[in-house]
């Protein structure tokens, strides 16, 4: 039996009365559509509308993170929030490492292992990102940069268990493009930070949800979602929608039981 986690990415989308009519949509396809507790759904909303999420998704079984966090529990860091206030919230996971962050606000990879520190010492799973360029892998180099991302971002992580932490693999060329990886794509970049996986975390690496995120919709989600080694979706457009989430939460618990 395969396990699924399917998690919207809402980026900088939705005030607070926006996300609790999204989330309430999301809540009521959940509610009909019943997954079993193979499939985990997730919406991460901007911060000040998690609040309304989490109100408007209460007993659906929804459950709902952040987009990103500091490394310190507090202090004088002018806009930050830390992990132990999402967690004081309702939050259970956090994104770390999206492209965007990567890309805008130039995070690298010793600042991303400190927030993923922090965020598993607060008890909150960290779903960190790794992903390739288009000129990364026009140049061959997708393993490679997949694989230093995660060696440098996941440096003296200790894990007790395979659920405590998520791998989001995005190649950045396909976020918010249009453009997918071929489910073969992903195939080949997800079996190749399984078998890292292993050998970082021997206990977990086995185990571990894998997310392939980058254009991911209906239209392309049984494909890829069938693959192997890919445990669900990292959905940024798509996500913002309640029956595109939705069909692709159905797709997962269809393959959950297949
Ligand atoms: C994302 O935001 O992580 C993402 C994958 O976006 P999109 O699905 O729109 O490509």
């Amino acid at each position: 039996m395969r396990q699924f986690l399917i998690a919207g990415n809402w980026k900088m989308h939705t005030t607070p009365a926006d996300a609790a009519t999204l989330g309430k949509a999301i809540a009521e396809r959940q509610n009909a559509l019943k997954p079993s507790s193979r499939v985990q759904t997730l919406i991460c909303p901007p911060y000040i509308s998690i609040h309304a999420a989490l109100e408007n998704v209460k007993g659906s079984g929804v459950l709902v993170g952040a987009q990103n966090c500091h490394f310190e529990p507090k202090g004088a860091f002018t806009g930050e929030i830390a992990p132990n206030m999402l967690k004081a919230i309702g939050c259970t996971h956090v994104i770390i490492g999206h492209s965007e962050r990567r890309q805008y606000f130039s995070e690298t990879n010793a600042l991303l292992n400190k927030k993923v520190k922090a965020a598993l010492h607060e008890g909150i799973v960290p779903i960190y990102c790794v992903g390739e360029t288009l000129t990364e892998r026009q140049q061959d180099q997708t393993l490679q940069v997949v694989r230093t991302q995660l060696i440098d971002g996941l440096l003296d992580v200790s894990l007790q268990s395979a659920s405590q932490l998520v791998i989001a693999y995005e190649p950045v060329w396909a976020i918010g493009t249009g453009l997918s990886a071929t489910a073969e794509q992903a195939q080949e970049v997800h079996a190749a930070i399984r078998s890292l996986l292993k050998e970082l975390f021997p206990n977990a690496g086995a185990d571990m949800f894998i997310l392939y995120g980058g254009s991911l919709k209906p239209e392309n989600a049984d494909e890829i979602l069938s693959k192997p080694d890919v445990n669900g979706g990292l959905i940024g457009g798509a996500a913002l929608q309640a029956d595109s989430f939705a069909a692709i939460v159905a797709t997962a618990a269809k393959l959950s039981v297949s």
